[in-house]
């Protein structure tokens, strides 16, 4: 999920879900996080194929170059605290904890897009070329699939697929100011790491281009990498394309 307004209409269709529900009798009492799930991390420089995720490996790196294949489908996805969302089950734990942690300090950051499958994914980008077809009626096929690829990312290269991914919200988005000055976003880029979740991608000044500023978008990586990038300030693909080299 790349542009504001998608973000914004998932949030409109999320909103009705959690305001039906009542936040806070959403709040589901999770065992606590122990060192056993913690323990089965892998930190390895593998590519993505269906053994390494099978296995667990928090540290995959999926984008344009490392695609998933179409089959691909977590193991143990489970549900996060506050919505229906899935991730795989270390990461949803871990996820649900951070929730607590900023209800704590209060604040709310909703979790809007977890797990989406490839055949999902296909639905959202395929929406999109329609919708640039619409708009821009010159358009041909080929060239609104190129554009859409701006916007929604081309199935089987979404970290989404690999059920580590979420994209969260502020509870008054349209109040908002944008996610990385908002204080949510500012605790999120300080502190998601202790929680094994990367920010990707907040904005930096070396910022690349071909990388997109998504501050919404969490991905879980397991604790260890987490801290690790956090203090390197390294990104995911840096990092792995050190230990691939
Ligand atoms: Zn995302």
């Amino acid at each position: 999920m790349k542009k504001k307004t998608l973000i914004k209409s998932v949030i409109c269709f999320s909103l009705v879900g959690v305001t039906a529900f009542g936040l806070n009798q959403m709040i589901k009492k999770q065992p606590d996080l122990t060192g056993k799930y913690l323990q089965n991390m892998v930190v390895s420089a593998v590519e993505p194929d269906n053994e390494t995720l099978a296995n667990q490996d928090y540290t995959v790196l999926v984008n344009a170059e490392h695609p998933l294949q179409k089959e691909y489908v977590p193991r143990n996805l489970v549900t996060v605290s506050y919505t229906e969302e899935k991730l795989t089950e270390v990461a949803a734990k871990q996820m649900s904890a951070m929730i607590r942690e900023l209800e704590k300090e209060g604040y709310t950051i909703l979790p809007l897009s977890g797990y989406r499958s490839y055949d999902r994914q296909q639905t959202l980008f395929d929406r999109k070329v329609f919708e640039l077809m619409q708009t821009n009626k010159s358009l041909t096929k080929e060239e609104a699939e190129k554009k859409a690829a701006e916007f929604v990312e081309i199935p089987g290269t979404s970290e989404h697929q690999t059920g580590l991914a979420m994209d969260v919200a502020l509870r008054d988005d349209e109040a908002d100011p944008p996610m990385e000055e908002s204080p949510e976003g500012k605790w999120l880029i300080d502190n998601a790491y202790r929680y094994g979740f990367i920010v990707r991608y907040p904005k930096t000044e070396d910022a690349k281009k071909d990388v997109s500023y998504e501050p919404w978008h969490l991905r879980y990586v397991g604790t260890e990498l987490a801290e690790q990038l956090q203090k390197s300030g390294e990104r995911l693909e840096e990092y792995k394309e050190k230990i691939l080299s």
